[in-house]
């Protein structure tokens, strides 16, 4: 195999490293900075440290650690020497830790000082060979290792082999380790380079964290790929953010950050006026804060769609209309249909399953080949559980999980529809509505309401609804709380809503 054929990942997200040698990379708050030479350096000191150490290509490297220059470079390490690179939430207790070191089987664990003891010991129960830390000397840290050297040449990998497992969340049952091939990162990381127009000027605002799809790979992966320098935020803040906006041209948000910077006051034009694209996804934008944000900033928010077994599939375009509600159109190499339960293609304006097919789409499940078969049609299309609908333009609408759709008396009640009329009501800031068991009717809709005045009430609200919806859709019962309780992504978490309101 010659150079020119390595599917290495970061073969591809280096290619333009030596020619930016000196153009900086990443920056971090504090003002440390790493240029391109210094990202290829450092990688290297990574994967060599870990070959040092008795991983081999195709061995699993779990990490939880905080997010950091070092983390990025450490997950470059890792792709450069032909390790799978497994990423973990800090907000993961020890309890799920065993489970995905009992499944992934990782022959190291890097960690933070502060979990080392009990990630060793967890670790030791499942046979890893070596846990160390990110830290400084004297914190058990893969730095204090002898240096090895800055030089490493990228292991030659396949398109198909393995680059990084992400456990998806999955609200109901065990995580699932979705595997992701060199290919599959590297081709939807060209495809967004090239739809989103990144250019020679851009300077990436990251504030997502590094454990997931959307920080890790859509926002790094096009940075690199652009070889142009990113503001890594150790977490998101949205008075850090809009200090660095105006030395910034892209940001990438959860519909939160968006929610949270609308809500200062300060926040507007000033700061936006260097900014070239906005992009949202990992869970649905309200329409009213898509119209907030342009009113506000003048800016239209790109929203887009993925997931973390396929990266992204569609996204609003960049020239072109960005309609509000819909996360776009299917992305270049990527074939996208709506069916119906029983697979067949469901007409335009109606609602099916969301599935999918191209480079982007992972390799299956980690060591769940069966589980993997029932998640893929005969033909070879990804079985996304989201529910989604087309428009006469070809833009898609995600209308919600498949596992949140709720069966009431017989009837389908799709919670997004329900949602969006209670979101409109005066007073009412957000809501997330779902089923609860109920004798009669099988499930019982739901409203569980954030509102922003004091005299809304359960009876108000369901009579102005009355007129919006069919009666079967209105929900039986409006229940108030403070706040929707939300994952590090922003997805609203409705199991842990269902068992709050399911009463015993
Ligand atoms: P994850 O695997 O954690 O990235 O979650 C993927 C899921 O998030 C998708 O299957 C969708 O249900 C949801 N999601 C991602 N992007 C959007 C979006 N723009 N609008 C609505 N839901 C989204």
């Amino acid at each position: 195999m010659t150079k020119q054929e390595n599917a290495n990942l970061y073969a591809l997200l280096s290619r333009r490293f030596k020619e930016r040698r000196d153009t900086v990379a990443i920056e971090s708050p504090g003002g440390k900075r790493l240029n391109y030479a210094d990202v290829e350096r450092e990688s290297a000191r990574f994967a060599n440290r870990l070959l040092a150490l008795g991983a081999r290509p195709g061995d699993r490297v779990a990490v939880q650690v905080d997010k950091s220059p070092e983390a990025l470079c450490l997950y470059l390490g890792c792709v450069r020497a032909g390790l799978i690179y497994l990423p973990l939430n800090t907000g993961y207790p020890a309890r799920e830790l065993e489970h995905f070191f009992g499944d992934a089987k990782p022959r190291i664990v890097v960690c933070r000082p502060q979990d080392l003891d009990l990630v060793a010991d967890l670790a030791d129960q499942c046979g890893v060979d070596a846990v160390l830390t990110l830290g400084k000397a004297g914190d058990g840290s893969l730095m204090e290792l002898p240096d090895p050297g800055d030089e490493f040449d990228t292991v030659v990998s396949r398109d198909e082999d393995i680059a990084a497992i992400l456990y998806t969340s999955g609200t109901t049952g065990k995580p699932k380790g979705a595997a992701l091939s060199h290919g599959n990162l590297g081709s939807n990381a060209v495809t967004l380079h090239e739809t989103w127009g990144f250019c020679e000027s851009d300077v990436l605002l990251h504030a997502l964290p590094l454990f997931h799809t959307h920080g890790l790979f859509v926002a790094c992966h096009c940075s690199l790929l652009n070889a142009t320098p990113m503001l890594l935020l150790p977490k998101f803040d949205p008075d850090q953010v809009m200090d660095l906006l105006p030395r910034s041209s892209v940001f990438m948000g959860v519909p939160t950050f968006y929610t949270r910077l609308l809500a200062n006051a300060d926040f507007g034009r000033a700061q936006c006026a260097n900014m070239r694209l906005f992009v949202s996804g990992s869970a649905p934008l309200l329409e009213q804060t898509h119209s907030d944000f342009f009113e506000r900033t003048g800016h239209t928010i790109l929203e887009r769609y993925g997931m973390t077994e396929c990266g992204m599939s569609t996204s609003n375009p960049l020239d072109g209309q960005r309609k509000a509600g819909t996360v776009g159109l299917p992305l270049a190499g990527v074939s996208l249909r709506i069916v119906d339960d029983g697979g067949s293609p469901v007409a335009t304006g109606e609602i099916g399953q969301i599935e999918f097919k191209g480079p982007n789409v992972f390799k299956g499940y980690w060591r769940m080949p069966e589980k993997t078969a029932e998640e893929f049609s005969e033909d070879g299309y990804f079985r996304s559980g989201d529910l989604g609908m087309l428009d006469e333009d070809g833009y898609v609408s995600i209308v919600g999980r498949d596992k949140d759709l709720i069966i009431t008396g017989g009837y389908n009640v799709y919670p997004k529809e329900v949602e969006l009329c209670i979101d409109q009501l005066d007073g009412i800031s957000e809501s997330a509505v779902i089923g609860v068991p109920d004798p009669d009717f099988g499930e019982r809709v739901t409203a569980v309401v954030v509102a922003q005045a004091n005299e809304s009430n359960e009876e108000a609200i369901i009579t102005a609804l009355r007129p919006l919806l069919a009666a079967y859709k209105l929900p039986k019962s409006v229940c108030f709380v403070d706040e929707l309780p939300r994952n590090a992504m922003g997805k609203v978490q409705k199991n842990i809503l269902r068992d709050r309101f399911t009463r015993p």
